[in-house]
């Protein structure tokens, strides 16, 4: 089996796996009213795949000819990386700005692993990389759904995680080692969608130390793995299928649960990283050049949608031609679309890999695009709801709206332009009351690593030397330093 039905999906799912959700303990993830909006959105990845008109875009061919999940191969040209964001923005234009989640982490979390591990084999004899392959392998024959549990819930951030006080639990780690595997204890936060999914991809959140060796740990695990309990985040949504309310958020949870692993037993073959400890920074690094692309990326598709929201709220209201609105909708559109040419351009100038043979973003570009939708988001929210007005905070439920005793009052009272039916406008409302709401700002903040890492990055990447050389050529600074590109350069002004 290597693609699978979305039905195919579902059923996997009853495994007697540990999940809460607002204070109960689950039986059955599939038939639970609010995990359902979750499954129903990581299924839509299973209905993509059988679909004629986007399977040629989202499945491929491996080597031994059976049909796979595209995004389960590794990416090794400029074109894989261009197609890799094509299916990427197909999944998140068709689910309302977040793309289905049944893999949109784990592959990068996968390919992360396929750069660093040959590192580790060449300096510890290890067999990482094989237990790599072999996993992608596993995961393209059952067409599994994968979520990645980096983030620790790390307790004091002033301490490293072999410092914690009152117990050193708050990063996963190995707390036994036997012959035929490691056991680990610990918690991972926020990781999205993996009470609905089959498998969970652990790799390390942070660079470590000798001293925390035992927390350099890189793992694949079912989730129904015996110690193993998830517990799922408070939904936004008030009641699942209301669709006039919650627009978004009734149809997209993507469930960003607590994982806590309570001694759970890994075997050698799941094994990715075990106390190597110079590697688990460059892990965590790797992840993130391949996963700001995918952030930025659905993120472009999602700004389609705030800056179509506040368009067509500008005309429904009548207000599209007065100046600061004007201004307002043309500063949204000069975010979504420097949002979509960075995320490409990250794509474009991708970097080779001398470790492997996979190419992965741009790492200056995808950490410039990640920072400048999610530093700019709150801005555009404002103008949002500037230009919508007070309703946004204030509108009737769909219970009054459609309460036949007061439908005709808010029908006339709750309209604008002439033309425009009210219940266009009041689906419209509710659609940007979702679009800011805490979770969008806090996803687009958060999600992805927060502002400070992109600029750790950014800084890191930064070539001082080459805007140095700019500077001093300017400045007429001869000073015997030489620069690849501007000691090149022909006088100016040309001495004629
Ligand atoms: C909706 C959502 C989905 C997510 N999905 C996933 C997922 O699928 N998988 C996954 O692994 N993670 C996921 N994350 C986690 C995400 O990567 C983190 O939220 C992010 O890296 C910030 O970490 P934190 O939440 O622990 O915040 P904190 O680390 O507490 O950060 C709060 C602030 O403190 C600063 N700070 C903290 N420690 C330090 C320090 N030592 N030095 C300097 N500054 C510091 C941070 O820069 C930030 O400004 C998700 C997060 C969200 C919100």
């Amino acid at each position: 089996m290597a693609i699978r039905t979305p039905l195919q999906y579902i059923d996997s799912l009853k495994d007697g796996r540990v999940v809460y959700c607002l204070g109960e303990r689950v039986e059955d993830v599939t038939t639970h009213p609010i995990l359902k909006i979750c499954l129903n959105w990581m299924a839509m990845d299973y209905v993509l795949q059988q679909d004629p008109q986007f399977a040629e875009l989202v499945t491929d061919r491996d080597e031994s000819g059976d049909v796979v999940s595209f995004v389960f191969l590794p990416q090794k040209s400029r074109e894989d990386l261009l197609r890799l964001r094509d299916v990427v923005k197909m999944w998140a234009r068709v689910c309302f700005g977040k793309p289905s989640g049944a893999k949109f982490v784990g592959k990068d979390g996968l390919n992360a692993l396929t750069v660093v591990a040959p590192r580790v084999d060449r300096e510890h004899g290890t067999e990482y990389a094989a237990n790599v392959e072999a996993y992608r392998r596993y995961l393209m024959d059952t067409d599994a759904s994968l979520a990645l549990g980096m983030t620790d819930v790390k307790g004091d951030r002033s301490l490293r995680p072999s410092q914690q006080k009152p117990h050193q639990d708050y990063y996963v780690h190995i707390v036994k080692e036997k012959s035929d595997g490691i056991v680990v204890r610990g918690a991972k936060a926020h990781i999205s969608q993996a009470p609905l999914s089959n498998e969970i991809l652990v790799l390390p959140c942070r660079a470590m130390r000798e001293d925390d060796k035992g927390y350099a740990v890189s793992f694949g695990v079912p989730v129904n793995a015996p110690g193993l309990t998830m517990i799922s985040a408070e939904p936004e949504v008030k009641e699942p299928g209301n669709f006039f309310d919650y627009p978004l958020s009734s149809s997209v949870y993507i469930n960003d649960a607590m994982i806590i692993f309570d001694d759970v037993f890994i075997p050698n073959d799941r094994v990715f990283l075990k106390a190597e400890w110079p590697f688990a920074g460059q892990i965590a690094y790797m992840f993130g050049n391949f996963h700001r692309l995918s952030a930025e990326t659905y993120k472009a598709a999602e700004l389609e949608i705030l800056t179509g929201a506040a368009a067509l709220m500008a005309e429904y209201n009548n207000v599209e031609h007065i100046p600061h609105i004007k201004e307002k909708l043309t500063w949204l559109v000069h975010y979504t679309e420097a949002t979509e040419i960075m995320g490409r351009a990250a794509c474009d100038h991708c970097v080779s890999e001398p470790d492997s043979d996979l190419v992965y973003p741009n790492p200056m570009y995808a950490n410039v695009a990640k920072f400048f939708f999610a530093d700019n988001w709150h801005t555009g929210i404002k103008y949002l709801q500037d230009i919508a007005g007070g309703i946004v905070g204030t509108c009737p439920s769909a219970a009054d709206h459609f309460n036949p005793e007061i439908h005709g009052l808010l029908d006339k009272y709750l309209g604008a332009r002439e033309g425009v039916p009210t219940e266009h406008r009041l689906r419209l409302v509710k659609l940007i009351r979702d679009l800011g709401s805490s979770y969008e700002d806090i996803i687009t903040l958060h999600a992805e690593g927060s502002l400070a890492a992109q600029k750790l990055s950014i800084y890191a990447l930064a070539d001082f030397e080459r805007y140095k050389a700019a500077a001093k050529r300017a400045a007429r600074i001869e000073d015997g330093s030489t620069d690849q590109i501007y000691s090149q350069l022909p006088q100016f002004p040309p001495m004629v």
